[in-house]
Parts: C-alpha cells; structure tokens; sequence
C-alpha cells in the first residue's frame, strides 16, 4: 500500500493544501494498493504562482542551457526505466509490451526535442521584419491515464525547448506513476519552479488551470467532451490551447492488399494498448466481395491474442484501467448486438478465470454499418469493427464519415495507390501498410479529434509567440 501524500511545487515536494483523498486500484484484480491525496485550487495557484516566477529567468536560457536540461531529464528518466515500467503495469493495466514501449517513448521525447531544438530558428527575416518566436509563458499540461508519464514527458520536453515552465495536472488514477515520475524529474536539477505537479481533479485543479490568467497555454491530452470544456474556459483569457483528443479511425484495406498479411496487423492494431488508444484502428474498412475471407482470418487472429495478466511479456491485452470503464466497454458490446452487427468473436463478460479484474474479451464485430454507433463513437477497448464497402471511391467516403480525424490506416500492394488514397482522408496521421512512428512528425487531429500539431517543429512552435519587428 502507498499513499502519495505530496505535490510538487517550486523545487520541493510539498504536502498539499487539499486534504481529499482518492483510492488507487490495481485494474488485474480490482484490490486496492495506495491512495493519493488531492490538491484543490489553492495549491494549483501556488504551483502557478511558482512557474510564474520561474519563468522569468527561464524564458531566458539559451538553445544550450535547455539542451543540458533536456540531457539531465533523459538521463535521470532513463535511470529508472525498469521501475517506471512496472509501476504502469501494476497501477494502470498496461501489459508489459506497451508499458515497455510507452516508459521509451517516454525517455526519446526528450532527446527527440533535444534534435528538432538543435536545427530551430527562433528568428527569421519575412518582408522586411525580423520575426522573433518567443516563450509563450507558463504552461497548463493536462494528461490521461492510458500512457500518462509518456505524455507528460512529451509535453515538458517541448515546454522546456520553448523557455516555458508548467504546471502539470495528470489523471488522478495515475498517481503511483506520477510519483516516479516526479523523482526522476527532481533528480534532474532544474530550477525551481520550471516544473510543478498538482494531482488532483479535472473539475478542480483542471479548472482552475483553465481559468487562471497567468496561465498562457494549456496542452491538453484527453476525452473530446473534456477538450471541449477546456477549449470554452480558455477563451476567457484567451490561453492558447493545444488539443489531443479522441478517434475513431479507419484502417482502409485496398482490394489488392495481401489478406493474410495485413488482416492479423489490423486485428492487433485495434487492440493496442488494450485498445485504450486514441489512435487505434477501430473500424476495419474491407472490400464487400472479400468480407467472409477476412471475416475468417481475422477471428483465427482475435482467437490466438492472449488477454490476460499484463505482466506476461506475451500479453496483448490486459485489464481496463477501471471498472467504470469496463461497464462502458461492456455496454457497447450489448450496443453493437441491439444495433444489428454481427458479432463474430468476444462478446460481454470476462475470459474464463479472469473475472477479479477488468477484462474484456478481444471482441469484433462484422456487417457493421458506418451508421451505427459503434462505428461512430470512441470505445476504448479491444473492440474493432469490421464495415465492408464497395469501391475505392465508397471506402474514402466511409473513412472520412466521423466527427473524428486523428489518425488513418491504409494497406495496399501499391503505395503510389496509397497515397493516392491517403490524400484525399481527412486525419492528422496516415499509415501507410504498417504501424510507424516519427516522433518528428507532427502529431494532432483534423475536425473533432483537435486543435494544433504535438512533436518537432510543429509542436514545439505551438509553445512559442511571432513577433514582428519592422526595420
Ligand atoms: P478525460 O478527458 O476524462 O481526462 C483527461 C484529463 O483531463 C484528466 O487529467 C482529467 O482529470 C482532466 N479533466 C477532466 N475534466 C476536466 C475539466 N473540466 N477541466 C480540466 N481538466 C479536466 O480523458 P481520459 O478518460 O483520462 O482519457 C481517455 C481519452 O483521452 C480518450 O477519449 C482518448 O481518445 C483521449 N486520448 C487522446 C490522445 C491524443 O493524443 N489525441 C491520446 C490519448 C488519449
């Protein structure tokens, strides 16, 4: 049992002002193993006003001093790799492999940004004038619970090349991994007040960071319902807003794609992270004449992914994070069958000798229709759904018929057909036959999956303010 009973703020692990408690759950078998005690406004304004002060020498630092910020965080996250790593197996559920992924992601955000900070002009010459790109100020970082120190760790990163400093709010449920987290970043040796972290509730520290005027940004990861909320209080003070939000997005196998191939990826797509990814590839979208040949490959592939104890390093799905999210999941599984889909593999309930924690079964629908809700909306977890179409022209129009455009999937034989293909979907991120990432590239959703661009350049000027000065 552990009880997180501290924040962070200016430099030093402080006991909150909030004295509320909240109860932390290993999602494997629904015990209890901590609790964190919540900070409430009164400390996010103190963490607000530390960054606020802090920030004006940081806004100063050179490219240099900030790379040697970033070299110390990567070197002290790096450190404790294998204990970050176990803590988000047994506080969130992520299975090893993911953890593992995440925890280096995780460590690369920093030497990734360290690159793109090298090669960045923070002036230009446009006309006749001298562009400055300036530290916007402090920074609100607001996070989910489905790769909590990743994110975080892409965002303070990004903060760090731009001069900002920032106050940190994650999921509550991720306090355990918060608290190493914190360790690592105070071992680095910033000065204080650069970062601070509140735990805390959305609709109390969240809130509070939204509405605060000395807050200039908030980037936030997270449901689209929260984004919107965030986006409608920031505007009071007009705080830019970095939004990474939810999706529902298609993966468009082409006739001439190899079934066999690419039928099991997509089944393993879909459920990564458990299926708690907000780029998940959760609607497969399937030549009509060759529905039944990947109807039957792909349930052989949902029937050989083994879902079970997230510690196992042959796991691919481990237990929701929690029980309310279980009963969301459960509740689309009984949707997807009241809606008319054919449910080909899955289906309510827990695997056999699973039932203490918050496991679903790998679960795929098929005949599914665009029209259908769970087609249309966000699921969160291993459950993928199989809509046949009729031509090329007929997929592009399914693909792009969601409120969401966050990502994309596209398998063919022939890539210049591909990508004749990706250009005309509408998703901040298109694959092309396969599962990549360039932590370069840019990162955000087009339509309700966002607003702005996370990673390299991009990401790192949506931390920065143009000034124009006319000579
Ligand atoms: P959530 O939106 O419920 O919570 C995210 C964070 O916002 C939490 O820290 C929460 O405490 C905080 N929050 C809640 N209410 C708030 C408020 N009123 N004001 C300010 N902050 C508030 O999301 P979640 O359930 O933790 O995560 C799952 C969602 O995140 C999914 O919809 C998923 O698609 C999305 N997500 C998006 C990305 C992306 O990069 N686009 C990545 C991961 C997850």
């Amino acid at each position: 049992m552990k009880n997180i009973n501290q924040i962070y703020i200016n430099g030093a692990f402080v006991t909150p002002h909030g004295t509320e408690t909240f109860d932390l759950i290993n999602p494997s078998n629904n015990q209890k193993i901590g609790t964190v005690t919540l900070g409430d406004e009164e400390d996010t304004r103190m963490a607000i006003a530390a960054a606020k002060e802090a920030f004006k020498s940081f806004a100063k630092t050179t490219r240099e001093e900030r790379i040697s910020y970033l070299q110390k965080l990567q070197a002290a996250v790096s450190k404790r790799e294998a204990e970050l790593i176990d803590v988000m197996v047994l506080e969130y559920g992520g299975t090893f492999q993911f953890c593992k992924a995440s925890t280096q992601h995780a460590i690369h955000a920093f030497s990734s940004m360290i690159e793109t900070l090298r090669e960045f002009d923070f002036e230009k010459r446009v006309g006749h004038s001298k562009v400055r790109l300036e530290s916007l100020g402090v920074a609100g970082i607001i996070t989910p619970w489905n790769a909590s120190n990743s994110f975080i760790c892409n965002k303070l990163a990004t903060a760090i090349a731009a001069g900002c400093t920032v106050v940190i709010k994650p999921s509550e449920m991720s306090a355990l991994q918060t608290q190493l987290i914190a360790e690592c970043f105070h071992e680095a040796g910033l000065p204080d007040g650069v970062w601070n972290i509140v735990n805390g509730l959305g609709v109390v520290v969240g809130a509070e960071m939204t509405g605060h005027p000395d807050i200039a940004k908030i980037s936030f990861t997270g449901s689209t319902a929260v984004g919107k909320t965030i986006a409608k209080g920031a505007v009071d003070t007009m705080k830019r807003v970095t939004l990474e939000l939810g999706g529902k997005s298609p993966n468009v196998i082409l006739d001439d794609a190899d079934l066999n191939t690419v039928i099991p990826m997509a089944v393993l797509g879909a459920y990564m992270n458990s299926g708690q990814a907000c780029i998940a590839p959760t609607r497969l979208l399937v030549p009509e004449d060759k529905l039944e040949e990947v109807n039957a490959i792909a349930k052989a592939a949902a029937e050989s992914v083994k879902v079970g104890n997230p510690q196992d390093k042959d796991t691919h799905v481990g237990p929701l994070v929690s029980k309310k999210q279980y009963e969301r999941v459960q509740s689309y599984i009984r949707l997807g069958q009241e809606e008319g889909a054919t449910l080909l593999v899955g289906g309510e309930g827990q695997p056999n000798g699973l039932e203490a924690g918050n496991f679903v079964k790998a679960t795929i629908f098929t005949n599914v229709n665009n029209e259908m809700r769970i087609a249309r909306e966000e699921i969160f977890g291993p459950v993928l759904s199989i809509i046949p179409y009729k031509s090329e022209e007929d997929a592009i129009a399914i693909a792009n018929d969601t409120t969401y455009g966050l990502a994309a999937y596209i398998s063919s034989s022939d890539t210049l057909r591909a990508n004749r293909v990706a250009a005309q979907i509408s998703a901040g991120r298109i694959n092309i036959n396969g599962f990549s990432h360039d932590p370069q590239a840019p990162f955000g959703g087009f339509k309700q999956s966002g607003i702005g661009r996370e990673f390299g350049a991009y990401g790192l000027e949506a931390y920065l303010e143009p000034k124009a000065v006319l000579e």
